[in-house]
C-alpha cells in the first residue's frame, strides 16, 4: 500500500467527499497505477485524468469517489458500468457489491487491457463486453445501480429502461466540453427523479444515443 495512495485517499476525504468507509477500503486496495502505463504510472496518484490511449481517460480520482458514493451501492446490487476504459471504476464498483459489475466498451484494445487488468487483480466480478453501451446491455438487464463514465447530450432511452424502479443512475449531461452531473431515481416504469451534483468535463459517450448519431442527424 505506497504512500502516494494513503495521501491522494486522505487529500479527497478532507475535501469532504469521500464518506463510505467501505469505499475508502476500495480505494485502498486498488491501486491506480495498476490502470495506467509506463511513463504516466508516475502521475497515478495525483488528483488528474490521465490518457490511457484512444484519446480517452481514467477519470480523476475526486470524480470517480463523487459519482460512487452518488450510486450508494449496497452489497446486493447488479452494477452496469457505461465506458469501461482502464477498468478502474468497475473494479472499485466490483468490491461494494456481492453481485456482478457489468460494464460495457466500444473500444477493443481497451476492453482487452481492463480484461489484463482485472485479471491481475484477481477481480472475477466484472464481466466486461464490447459495444455500444449507449444501448445499454439488455442481456442482464434490469440493473439497480448504472453509472455512465461519459459525456452524454441526454439520457440514453434504453438505460432508464433498463434501470429498476428504485434503481439510481449517475449520469453526466450536456455538450461536448461541459456537463451537469445528475443524479436519476427512477421513482415508476415512467417517472424519475432528477438531482444535480455539479458540472465536469468528460469525454463523449459515441454511438446511437450518444454524440455520433447527434452529428449524423444533422447533416
Ligand atoms: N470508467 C473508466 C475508467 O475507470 O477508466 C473511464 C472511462 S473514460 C472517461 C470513457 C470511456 O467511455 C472511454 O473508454 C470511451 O471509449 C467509452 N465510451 C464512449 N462511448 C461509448 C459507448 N457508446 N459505449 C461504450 N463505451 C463508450
Amino acid at each position: 500500500m505506497s504512500y502516494d495512495n494513503r495521501k491522494m485517499i486522505f487529500d479527497i476525504k478532507q475535501k469532504g467527499y469521500l464518506k463510505s468507509p467501505e469505499l475508502e477500503k476500495a480505494l485502498l486496495d486498488l491501486p491506480r497505477e495498476k490502470f495506467v502505463s509506463g511513463a504516466l504510472k508516475g502521475f497515478a496518484y495525483k488528483d488528474v485524468p490521465i490518457s490511457i490511449g484512444h484519446r480517452q481517460t481514467i477519470s480523476q480520482p475526486t470524480t470517480v469517489v463523487i459519482m460512487t458514493e452518488a450510486l450508494k451501492v449496497k452489497s446486493t446490487d447488479k452494477i452496469l458500468e457505461i465506458g469501461t476504459g482502464s477498468g478502474w471504476q468497475s473494479a472499485i464498483l466490483s468490491k461494494l457489491t456481492k453481485k456482478n459489475v457489468y460494464t460495457i466498451e466500444r473500444i477493443r484494445s481497451l476492453v482487452n487491457q481492463a480484461k489484463e487488468n482485472l485479471k491481475e487483480l484477481r477481480i472475477k466480478n466484472v464481466k466486461i463486453s464490447e459495444g455500444d453501451g449507449s444501448n445499454g446491455l439488455k442481456k442482464y438487464a434490469p440493473y439497480n445501480k448504472i453509472i455512465i463514465t461519459a459525456a452524454c447530450p441526454e439520457i440514453p432511452k434504453p438505460l432508464l429502461d433498463q434501470l429498476k424502479v428504485g434503481g439510481i443512475m449517475v449520469i453526466p449531461l450536456g455538450d461536448y466540453y461541459s456537463q451537469e452531473m445528475f443524479v436519476i431515481t427512477k421513482r415508476t416504469k415512467t417517472k424519475y427523479d432528477k438531482v444535480s451534483i455539479g458540472y465536469f468535463n468528460f469525454v463523449p459517450l459515441m454511438g446511437k444515443y450518444g454524440f455520433e448519431e447527434k452529428k449524423s442527424t444533422l447533416k
